[in-house]
């Protein structure tokens, strides 16, 4: 089978060579195809850089209409463009894995997933931008809160038990929600437990999910002191917001 196969694609190659018509329309029907894509393109279009590679440069751009504790970039398609409410919460969440801020941005990607986070914190505490602060992401279960609120997932830094993440990734963290705050004009994060608060966890949205773990659970009310303390450190030296 395979034999015969492959003796019948040289002689179709053969002949195709042999064929100028042929070449042409073929040449022809490429090129409809990719004026058709890109029609197509712009008619579901995503703002530039989402859904690519970017270089330093490009990564630099985008980081200026964000948090400038961001590393790296890669801006996934499954957002809403743009947000449809101006930012008051901050709602977090866990990997429930250990992964690479390229692993989650790759994740992010994929559009069929239909997934994405603002930021992601590796468990090194490095931080990512997945979905710009402008747009909404795809992340809690709630369209509502999510068009309020900036995401973050953070790296386990062990999987399963309490979900740990590390100490590292605890401290970025808190200095993102700051950033995130003070950026924002968020005067203070308050965490009530329920979905009340501006500062909320996924499981507050869904029955189906744990997320963010029992570990950063247990530690929400000390954020919103942390992040408190900040706030008001920052206010008192006069913090110029770097972006709106
Ligand atoms: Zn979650």
């Amino acid at each position: 089978m395979q034999k015969h196969g492959s003796s019948n694609s040289s002689n179709w190659k053969l002949r195709f060579i042999k064929d100028p018509p042929a070449v042409m329309l073929i040449l022809f029907a490429v090129l409809s195809l990719s004026v058709f894509t890109g029609i197509y393109d712009k008619q579901t279009s995503f703002p530039e850089y989402v859904g690519k590679d970017l270089n330093e440069e490009e990564m630099a751009e985008v980081i200026e209409r964000n948090s400038p504790l961001t590393s790296y970039v890669h801006l996934s398609p499954n957002a809403d463009f743009p947000r449809d409410s101006a930012i008051q919460k901050i709602t977090i969440h866990h990997m429930g894995a250990n992964l690479t801020l390229e692993r989650l941005g790759e994740s992010f990607s994929k559009r069929d997933r239909g997934a994405s986070s603002n930021y992601g914190i590796d468990v090194d505490g490095n931080i990512a931008l997945y979905v710009e602060e402008a747009d909404r992401a795809w992340t809690s279960s709630s369209p509502e809160n999510d068009n309020m609120a900036v995401t973050i997932e953070v790296a386990n830094e062990s999987t399963g038990g309490d979900w740990p993440v590390s100490d590292s990734s605890f401290e970025s963290l808190i200095e993102l929600c700051t950033d995130i705050c003070l950026r924002n004009g968020i005067d203070e994060l308050v965490y009530t437990g329920d979905a009340d608060g501006n500062l909320t966890i996924h499981k507050m949205f869904s029955q189906n999910t744990d997320c963010p773990g029992p570990y950063l659970e247990s530690r929400m009310e000390e954020i919103a002191e942390m992040v408190n303390e900040n706030i008001k450190n920052h206010g008192e030296r006069s913090y110029t917001p770097a972006g709106n």
